[in-house]
């Protein structure tokens, strides 16, 4: 099925407006009709092949929410109609110690990613989100509640459970001190979310203007991260952060503000490394560093469901295909609220 899609070619042009061939579809899959599609700063560090994996011609978004208008012969639990979202990934081994226990973002074969994977049907380019349609196995699909505003659900499918699956994953509950570091696309659904579990909310940024933002959100408290004399107001009081930012920076700032025992889980993959922190602090206060990457397929409807729950969705601005070289540039400074999402049916299509 050929379709239109907004296509990086190089790492150094904009998008524009293109065709891609999705592969036929399968017996387990799902046709979906492309509504809305977040951009993630990850969109643009593979468009900008900043991390040094692209593949072009690439065409990203990962963050889509549509509707269902056809379904393979094994379909079972979708039909057309459906409103639905995809996430990160389309396909993972299924046999792997991580797949079998429904963690397939840690596959151990690697998650087949869902633009500038390889395709396990026809080992081609997966092809993302910023398109009129994507196929994708019934497996990879998840449900979307009814009472939530479209546009805003986009999101949630990466930045929401990129930054739930910590959450939960660490335990945060009722009371819990959080931490939050950048308001950007992730930032804002971890403030959010951690304050819908009832945690108490810090976050750090380096935009001050954001501040009154941030505390609509949810936060409790905002820091300025580059201003000394507040950092040091909430030192030792954390008991968990979650870095959202897309950039290298110091972590040794953010590790004094931990509890004893406390956690600093970096979500942000900026393009060049953090310095390593200084490690004795860690010892003597027993501190842990993790990483985590996006959220399982389970996490995903888990987190979905809470957002259905308790009406959270993204705080967007609206754009079209056409106006993403303009949100990547804003992006890159920090000016983004709370995330770019692109209305499909609005974006203008070469003829050719
Ligand atoms: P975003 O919307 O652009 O937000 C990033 C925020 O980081 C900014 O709004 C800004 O917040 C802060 N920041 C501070 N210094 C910055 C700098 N020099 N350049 C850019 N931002 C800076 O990005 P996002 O979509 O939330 O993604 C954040 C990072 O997470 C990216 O690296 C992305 O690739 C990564 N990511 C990881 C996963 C995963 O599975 N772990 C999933 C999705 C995305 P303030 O203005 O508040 O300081
Ligand atoms: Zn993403
Ligand atoms: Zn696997």
């Amino acid at each position: 099925m050929k379709v239109k899609a907004l296509v990086a070619h190089e790492a150094t042009q904009p998008l524009v407006s293109g065709n891609i061939t999705l592969r036929p579809l399968q017996k387990q899959d799902v046709n979906i009709e492309i509504l809305y599609c977040g951009v993630c700063h990850s969109d643009l560090h593979m468009a900008r092949n900043e991390w040094g994996v692209s593949r072009y011609p690439l065409v990203p978004g990962h963050e889509i929410v549509g509707r269902v208008v056809a379904t393979g012969s094994n379909v079972d639990r979708l039909r057309p109609g459906d409103i639905v979202g995809v996430g990160v990934m389309v396909d993972s081994c299924r046999e792997c110690h991580f797949c079998q226990q429904q963690e397939e973002q840690y596959c151990e074969a690697g998650f087949t990613a869902t633009y500038n994977g390889i395709d396990k049907v026809t080992g081609e380019s997966t092809w993302g989100g910023y398109a009129q349609n994507v196929i994708v196995d019934q497996h990879f699909v998840v449900k979307v509640p009814q009472n939530l505003h479209l546009a805003g659900v986009a999101p949630l499918l990466c930045a929401g459970v990129t930054v739930w699956s910590p959450l939960r994953h660490f335990n945060v509950k009722a009371g819990d001190r959080v931490g939050v570091v950048g308001l950007g696309g992730l930032g804002h659904m971890a403030v959010k979310l951690a304050s819908a579990l009832g945690a108490e909310v810090t976050l750090f940024t380096t935009s001050p203007e954001k501040g009154a933002d941030a505390k609509k959100l949810g936060a409790k408290r905002v820091v300025v991260s580059r201003d000394a004399a507040q950092m040091a107001e909430v030192q030792s009081s954390l008991d968990i952060i979650i870095d959202c930012v897309a950039a290298p920076h110091d972590l040794n700032p953010l590790l004094a503000t931990l509890k004893t025992n406390g956690r600093l889980v970096l979500v942000g993959i900026p393009d060049s490394p953090h310095l390593s922190p200084d490690i004795t602090p860690m010892v003597f206060r027993r501190l842990s560093i993790s990483g985590s990457s996006i959220g399982s397929i389970k996490e995903t409807q888990e987190m979905l469901d809470f957002c259905g729950t308790h009406n959270i969705t993204a705080d967007i601005e609206l754009i079209t295909g056409n106006e993403v070289e303009q949100a990547f540039s804003r992006m890159l400074k920090g000016d983004v609220r709370y995330r770019f999402v692109i209305d499909m049916q609005g974006t203008r299509w070469s003829a050719s």
